[in-house]
């Protein structure tokens, strides 16, 4: 195996989400595995998660299939946009579909009653985010057909905030206000409204405790990671990730000869510089050039000189640092935030990068 790959803890994913139920009881939890689990790799994340989860989510129908395809049987909500000619497939795939405008849950109500098949469904409202859903002013409508669709099974209704990890949480609340404006317009016509509602994302979780309603919907943070900097920890969690690799070169470099492409660093005398087999090409941001810091027999060294494709170098001074050494690119101290700080995005991105060439190993 290459010697740059990334360890996944999977117990630690299962405290993650235990933490996070205990936090939100009696709501329901949807373990949130979209973007290959957030780079930990779903094909293992899965399986091993599902048995503690109420539901999966995933954002996309493709997402959907490849849970069933791994044998997975709890229910899988398609969270983002679809079109209507993908909705054969979540009758085959038995996923609940993300019903986010008049047009899609029309299309799926006729599809069931020519098919004579029930489709799970679940209507998303925007109330603030501006990317899919039907807004909360032309929310009445839409659900009063939806009640109207025989055929279908309106399991859920949901929204999603924009700014649930932000320390100002006003657009929030107001988010959530017209949420349960929402909520009421069942209550006002005596209509039994859909019997999972869920709104919350990990801001939500950790900042507003009114919002975690039926169900919330953890993605980063199950992950074991805070949704940045302003969130409140209010449930303990912890990362799951270690991203490791080994020195493949060892050599002294003198002042006057520039490391790595564009010569954007050179030594001021000589010093000992290594070379590490991972590049951009794996997910190590090329952005982080001259930036970033890596680990190495537990002492903390600079990253110099333009990261490349795949390999860039390490300013080890004066230490005995050799071919075989152990570095660590993230964990053991390094951070998500602190490679999303350096590459100038967030931790969301750090982790989803991580490309497939990076061999996952998981520890059971
Ligand atoms: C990705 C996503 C989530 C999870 O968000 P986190 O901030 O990672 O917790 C929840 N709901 C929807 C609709 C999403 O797209």
């Amino acid at each position: 195996m290459r010697p740059t790959y990334l360890e996944v803890n999977l117990p630690r994913l299962k405290q993650n989400l235990e933490n996070i139920r205990v936090h939100v009881a009696p709501a329901k939890v949807m373990a949130v595995v979209k973007a290959n689990a957030y780079g930990h790799g779903v094909d293992e994340v899965a399986p091993y998660i599902a048995p503690y989860a109420d539901y999966l989510g995933v954002a996309i129908l493709e997402e959907g299939i490849r849970l069933r395809e791994l044998g997975i049987d709890k229910p899988i909500l398609v969270m983002g946009g679809t079109l209507p000619e993908q909705i054969p497939q979540f009758f085959q795939y038995d996923l609940t579909l993300a019903a986010s405008s008049l047009d899609l849950l029309l299309a799926a109500e006729q599809m069931a009653s020519s098919t004579r098949k029930r489709l799970k469904v679940h209507l998303k409202i925007d109330t603030g985010m501006e990317r899919i859903g039907v807004h909360e002013y032309e929310a009445e409508p839409f659900i009063e057909k939806s009640l109207a669709c025989s055929h279908l099974n309106i399991e859920g209704i949901f929204s999603h905030f924009a700014n649930s990890e932000a320390r100002d949480l006003t657009h929030a609340k107001l988010q959530l206000e017209r949420f349960n404006d929402v909520l009421h317009i069942y209550e006002k016509r005596s209509a039994p409204r859909p019997p999972i509602r869920h709104m919350a994302n990990s801001g939500a979780i950790l900042n507003l405790p009114e919002s975690h309603f039926d169900m919330v919907r953890p993605g980063v943070m199950f992950y074991g990671v805070y949704p940045g900097r302003d969130a409140q920890r209010t449930v303990e969690v912890k990362p799951a990730l270690t991203w490791r690799s080994k020195v493949v070169y060892s050599k002294i470099t003198k002042p006057g000869r520039p490391v790595s492409y564009g010569s954007l660093w050179q030594a001021e005398g000589p010093v000992r510089i290594v070379t590490i087999p991972c590049g951009y090409a794996d997910g190590y941001f090329r952005r982080m050039t001259n930036q970033a810091r890596v680990v190495i027999k537990e002492k903390i060294y600079p990253q110099v000189g333009r990261i490349c494709m795949d390999q860039f170098m390490v300013n080890v001074g004066d230490d005995d640092v050799r071919v075989g050494d152990e570095v660590i690119l993230l964990g053991d101290g390094i951070t998500a935030e602190d490679l999303a700080e350096w590459a100038g995005t967030n931790e969301y991105e750090v982790m989803t990068n991580i490309s497939a060439r990076v061999p996952r190993v998981f520890i059971k």
